[in-house]
């Protein structure tokens, strides 16, 4: 079964695991654009992290994992719903010259404004209830890095993550500590197993993560410790675009906006930035959308 996520729990410790990788999922999300290697890599490993991330929420909805730069990469998307379905999306500067051996920071943190952004969006929200958010600064040298940062600034959550990325496969391994409470201190006798399991974990190649199987990953770093599985989870891709969506990121332009651009050209044309479908809107569809607005139709938050 290719493009899973495993999880896995010490049995005597306060420690969970999650592999995963994705090949399907990762390819689709490149099929309609040709990143640079290094911008596909920064992508790729942030999509395996957010599949990681999001298989321990509790809630039904997304998460969404926003990495903004102020140098040649501006924005790095990844949005991850709890059916473990995917898309993600890079844009590049307008006229950006990427050197090919730039790395995260030169990339996305050339002035030390770049910042990392998580939205855990619960599908069901109560009235007036708002999506959680947490902001960090972008620190350290690669997206692992960052993201432990900002799990253990935002979340407080002793997260270790490995991850790798090439044009095919996009994988991870994530270790967390889970916080003791009170009087489950006596059922976790190994005190030791967070120290030993971040070691083991240190040994793992990026040739490892992109093609061990993740069951026989698991295997080769924890067959000495006493481990709980969970059954094996499936992602894949999916874009959530929409006619209604595209036609509520239009109405945002306003209506002087959307004459000027029909007085140029006939219709206007949008592709969705995840999966490139083609979204059409003619004087006529424009003249309707406008007067949903003046009727009062709600605005989407989210496109
Ligand atoms: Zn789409």
């Amino acid at each position: 079964m290719s493009d899973t996520l495993h999880k896995f729990l010490f049995a005597n410790a306060p420690v969970r695991g999650e592999v995963v990788q994705l090949s399907k999922t990762w390819q689709r999300i490149q099929q309609h654009h040709d990143y640079p290697p290094n911008v596909m890599q920064l992508l790729g490993e942030m999509v395996a992290a957010s599949a990681l991330l999001c298989a321990n929420l509790k809630f039904n909805g997304a998460l969404i994992m926003q990495i903004h730069g102020d140098g040649p990469l501006q924005l790095l998307v990844v949005e991850c719903n709890s059916d473990l379905t995917l898309r993600a999306t890079a844009k590049l500067a307008a006229n950006a010259t990427l050197d090919p051996a730039a790395d995260m920071q030169a990339l996305i943190n050339t002035h030390g404004k770049g910042r990392c952004v998580i939205t855990l969006d619960p599908k069901d929200k109560l009235p007036g209830q708002q999506p959680y958010q947490g902001i960090v600064p972008l620190t350290g040298t690669s997206i692992a890095q960052a993201l432990e940062h900002y799990m253990e600034a935002s979340e407080q959550l002793h997260t270790r993550l490995w991850l790798a990325a090439d044009k095919d496969t996009a994988a991870g391994l994530l270790l967390q500590q889970l916080p003791t409470e009170g009087g489950s201190a006596a059922t976790h006798s190994d005190h030791d197993a967070w120290d030993r399991a971040t070691q083991l974990a240190h040994t793992v190649k990026p040739e490892e993560l992109l093609t061990l199987p993740p069951a026989a990953l698991i295997h080769r770093l924890y067959w000495q410790e006493t481990l709980q599985h969970s059954e094996a989870r499936s992602c894949e891709f999916k874009c959530c675009c929409s006619r209604e969506r595209v036609g509520n990121m239009l109405r945002t332009l306003g209506q002087e906006e959307i004459e000027s651009i029909l007085s140029e050209q006939e219709q206007i044309t949008v592709h969705c930035e995840y999966c490139n479908q083609r979204y059409d809107f003619d004087a006529v569809d424009c003249a309707q959308l406008l007067r949903e607005t003046a009727a009062g139709a709600p605005s989407q938050t989210r496109h």
